[in-house]
């Protein structure tokens, strides 16, 4: 089986605005439904797993009725961070699935992601255990003081920006989620917890498009590389709008 979570519980402080991100719209649909359509569509995903805060559950559930999204059979209430959120459903899933099942993660606020990345990560992840969507950094990096000033250069090369999806199978995701919760350890991703176990993670290639929306003018950005893939799927002979 692979599943796939899809950590949505975020409460959107760094965004601002009334309606949490991961439910703004673009072209129309909640991002969120973005996301859970692209799992949908992959014929290597068996189930999707949202996770929202305890007061969204029923307000989602509603929402993901009105969309032909079969594979999402129920959708579980989130925690404090977003390791809390992925380790409900990891919890759970240990209950359900086996060692050896795979399990992506990935970030709601990621509606475009392709189904090649998704299957990309999925085949590395049966091949290497843990496998997780990056880019190698293009730009100077440089640590910078609390007054905005430049301290010193950092190498890049060999640094890699972390994306989603993230794939592992189960049985170590759990075990990583396990140790992480009795050290205490927080990370800022899920690689990081299997890391922490001295597991390869292996890095495949993610994309440019894949942006996770923080900020509002991600939005518009997101709106721009939407647009555009209509525009070139239109294009395509035997088109389908949907498949994007
Ligand atoms: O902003 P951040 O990088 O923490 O969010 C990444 C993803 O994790 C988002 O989709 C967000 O909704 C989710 N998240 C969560 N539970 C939290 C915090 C974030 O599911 N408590």
């Amino acid at each position: 089986m692979v599943f796939a979570i899809i950590p949505a519980a975020g409460r959107g402080e760094r965004f601002g605005g009334k309606t949490k991100k991961q439910f703004l719209g673009l072209d129309g649909v909640p991002l969120l439904i973005h996301t859970l359509s692209v799992f949908q569509k992959s014929s290597l995903v068996d189930e999707v797993i949202p996770v929202v805060n305890q007061g969204d559950q029923s307000f989602t559930e509603q929402m993901i009725s009105g969309y032909a999204l079969a594979k999402v059979k129920k959708v579980l209430p989130g925690g404090d961070k977003r390791q809390d959120s992925v380790r409900a459903a990891v919890v759970l899933l240990e209950e359900e699935g086996r060692p050896g099942d795979i399990v992506l993660v990935h970030d709601g606020v990621r509606p475009l992601v392709s189904l090649e990345i998704i299957e990309r990560v999925i085949h590395a992840t049966e091949e290497y255990g843990a496998a997780v969507a990056a880019l190698p950094v293009v730009d100077s990096l440089k640590l910078v003081s609390k007054e905005n000033e430049i301290s010193k250069s950092i190498p890049r090369e060999n640094v890699w920006a972390m994306q989603t999806p993230q794939g592992f199978r189960l049985g170590l995701l759990g075990e990583a989620y396990r140790q992480a919760a009795q050290k205490n350890f927080i990370g800022t991703d899920d690689a990081i917890l299997v890391v922490q176990m001295d597991k390869p993670v292996k890095c495949v290639e993610g994309s440019v498009e894949n942006i996770k929306i923080t900020n509002s003018e991600d939005i518009r950005l997101a709106e721009l590389i939407y647009r555009e893939r209509i525009h070139r799927s239109m294009k395509e002979p035997t088109h389908d709008r949907t498949v994007l």
